[in-house]
């Protein structure tokens, strides 16, 4: 008796053992896993986080840059309108060429090229943009980042038929990153230029550095960066009209008009900044009155960036 309650208390007793044993070897398993899984999905919100933030951050140095840049720019200009108008710029050359080569319009004469620039595309508004080009049969100049997905491709391919410029504007847009070294910058570089050439058959020469020459973000001296252009035979192309549609805050279409219309006489050539950015709809609204009343003023003529086209630069290779 005595014997067989012994058994039945040694049997419970090892069956007590096996399931601890089981329970431990489950949650050994169990705990690390579910500690993992619990520590992965972390790490990716958080490296998520981090990276809507540095692009919101590298957005506000943009802007920064590009307000910062047509203050400083602006002073010369008006202290050349207020001294001399004489040297102010390259009417002459523009006029030769322009005598050879516009010959579809020869009883105006042109003495002002207003220069539209879209930065940062291509975007969900690339279309939408270019249809406004076309239905105005005006070309402009996109500088471009690098997107691989389809509908990016078909805009890369669009703004070259349509007869647009293709420039660059880095391929990552990360500012810690192409701004790190020049050797980062390089290869940012070479990525978009070979990117483009594969999908479109465009070399492109035209370059819009992420927040200007004078950007306050790179930890390169800048000059490197002008000097690597130029061995590359790459120019690259600042502004002196701010639409600021850059700006984080919803800005009206009213507002980019009037930023670009009321600084258009400042400037024998005119480049304005605009950005194709899927946020950015009300650049699109603005488009065709800001095109109207270009094309209304006399002798003015809204043309694509060329090899021709002396640029704006807000600092110069010394
Ligand atoms: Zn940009």
């Amino acid at each position: 008796m005595t014997q067989e309650r012994e058994t039945v208390k040694r049997r419970r007793r090892i069956e007590r053992i096996k399931k601890t044993i089981i329970v431990v070897i489950l949650s050994a398993i169990i705990i690390p896993i579910t500690t993992t899984a619990i520590f992965a999905f972390l790490f990716l919100k958080t490296k998520n986080q981090l990276s809507d933030l540095q692009t919101r951050y590298d957005d506000l140095i943009e802007t920064m840059d590009q307000l910062r840049d047509t203050v400083t720019y602006e002073a010369p200009e008006q202290d050349v309108f207020s001294t001399s108008e004489v040297e102010v710029s390259p009417r002459d050359m523009d006029e030769e060429t322009e005598n050879t080569d516009m010959t579809d319009e020869p009883e105006t004469e042109i003495t002002k090229y207003v220069y539209l620039t879209f930065d940062d595309g291509p975007s969900s508004n690339t279309d939408k943009i270019l249809d406004i080009l076309d239905e105005y049969g005006v070309k402009a100049t996109f500088f471009v980042t690098g997107k691989t997905d389809d509908v990016s491709i078909a805009a890369y391919k669009r703004i070259v038929e349509g007869g647009h410029t293709l420039g660059m504007h880095s391929y990552s847009h990360k500012y810690s990153q192409i701004y790190a070294s020049k050797e980062a910058f390089s290869e940012d570089l070479k990525q978009l230029q070979e990117f483009l050439y594969e999908e479109t058959g465009v070399w492109s020469r035209y370059y819009r550095f992420p927040g200007g020459s004078s950007n306050t973000a790179s930890s390169v001296d800048m000059n490197e960066l002008m000097k690597y252009l130029d061995d590359n035979d790459i120019t690259y192309f600042d502004w002196n009209i701010v639409s600021g549609d850059a700006t984080g805050r919803a800005v009206s279409a009213e507002t980019i008009y009037n930023n670009c219309i009321s600084k258009l006489d400042k400037y024998d050539d005119a480049f304005i900044l605009m950005h194709d950015a899927s946020a950015k709809n009300s650049t699109v609204e603005a488009l065709p009155k800001l095109i109207e009343a270009i094309q209304a003023i006399e002798g003015t003529k809204i043309v694509p960036i060329d090899d021709d086209t002396v640029p704006v630069q807000h600092r110069t290779l010394q």
